[in-house]
């Protein structure tokens, strides 16, 4: 949250006082107070199903399930989310397209409807400029290429509707990418999907790391002219997951100027979570898929249904419990692996399962509060929470600049 607070954003803000654990009566606690003036970005939420696929869910109210909305988001102190647009890896062709089109309006739509909260933005400067304002700025990333149905014309359109990343691949292969959670097709990026990399680096579009192949990441780092993003992914080495992040790709990652935003999953934060979590329902893909098609291809359904069962399990002991430090631990080693420039947040919310303590987007100032416990200073706290989005969302801009003045 920025400045120029509302009145509503100052009740929450004291409202978080309390559960900060703070006196009422004396000044905000440091942390909160940094929280405030930090521009807060998440880089990925999921919470476009919910506004396609429940005609009731209105962004402004403040609801008791999912993990995001207008008013919780105020609360959390959060000046500018990623709505993803997405559709399954197994919807392709037209349909992925009229699909993706139908959410960016869901999406246009909502902020529309909620001048006085959300601004559309594109660019880091907008999103500077609408946190000083007081607004939240809503920017859109494309969770899978397979949406632009093999056509480079429809990769143009995303990118002049406002999309600002696009996620190379999602849990499934597509005919120009490997992901991680498939079986290697392309070994990392064919000649067409080389040509995508190149045109959003002309576009001046971010490209977004998280989903693919490793082989897929060294091709893209090979190849692009501005650093690219992980809109949502963790670390490896904590939780073996293969869309988690390795070591080695983080270096990669930060030597490329880019950034990796932390997952807020369970099964990508916790080791025991993930085989525990396989051992009962099979791998995150296919355990989405089954989800899916019980919620009769409702995909808002699917996410909140497979929370609230995890959350359930959790809670009964039947699985092991992850508690929301482990996102500051994920943060940690990242930041200890590759520095306090090349780490963000990448939450997940409303397509995953949330730790216990981090249920929705109110909880996000803890994870100020324990960095700040943690000896981190305000300068990387400001970083980490959104500085390093922005700063690759300029470089992202002044590359594409560059490349147009070529021409
Ligand atoms: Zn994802």
């Amino acid at each position: 949250m920025s400045t120029n607070r509302t009145s509503t954003a100052f009740a929450s803000a004291a409202a978080a006082l309390v559960l900060a654990g703070a006196s009422v009566h004396g000044q905000a606690p440091p942390a909160r107070s940094l929280h405030e003036r930090a521009i807060v970005v998440d880089a990925h939420v999921d919470t476009t199903q919910r506004l396609i696929f429940d005609p009731r869910f209105d962004l402004g109210a403040r609801h008791d399930d999912g993990n995001l909305d207008i008013p919780r988001m105020r609360e959390g102190g959060l000046d500018a989310v990623f709505f993803s647009i997405w559709v399954p890896g197994d919807v392709t062709g037209p349909i992925a397209v009229t699909r993706a089109f139908d959410q960016i309006d869901a999406v246009r739509e909502a902020v529309r409807a909620h001048p006085k909260d959300l601004v559309l933005a594109t660019t880091a400067a907008d999103v500077r400029r609408v946190a000083r304002e007081g607004r939240i700025a809503a920017l859109m990333g494309l969770e899978g290429g397979h949406m632009i149905d093999d056509d480079i014309r429809q990769l143009r359109n995303f990118a002049a509707l406002g999309v600002r990343y696009m996620t190379l691949t999602h849990f499934k292969n597509n005919n120009w990418a490997d992901s991680s959670t498939d079986a290697p097709a392309h070994n990392g990026l064919t000649a067409f999907g080389k040509d995508v990399v190149r045109e959003m680096n002309r576009l001046g579009m971010m490209i977004d790391v998280s989903h693919v192949a490793d082989k897929t990441f060294d091709d893209v780092i090979g190849l692009t002219t501005a650093p690219v993003v992980a809109s949502h992914s963790s670390s490896r080495v904590i939780s073996n997951h293969p869309r988690n992040m390795t070591d080695d790709m983080m270096r990669a990652l930060a030597k490329n100027g880019g950034v990796i935003m932390i997952n807020y999953h369970a099964p990508f934060l916790s080791e025991e979570f993930r085989v525990a979590s396989e051992k009962r329902y099979g791998d995150v893909a296919s355990a989405l898929a089954e989800m899916s098609a019980k919620c009769g291809g409702n995909e808002a359904c699917a996410t909140m249904e497979s929370e609230r069962r995890d959350h359930q399990a959790m809670t009964a002991g039947q699985m092991p419990s992850v508690r929301w430090e482990k996102i500051v631990e994920h943060i940690d080693h990242a930041v200890k692996v590759v520095g306090a420039d090349h780490v963000g947040l990448g939450s997940d919310f409303d397509g995953a399962t949330m730790p216990f303590g981090m249920e929705d987007a109110s909880k996000l100032p803890a994870i100020t509060d324990a960095l700040v416990k943690k000896g981190y200073s305000d300068r990387d706290v400001h970083k980490i929470l959104g500085g390093n989005m922005l700063r690759v969302m300029e470089a992202v801009e002044k590359a594409a600049d560059r490349s147009a003045a070529l021409k």
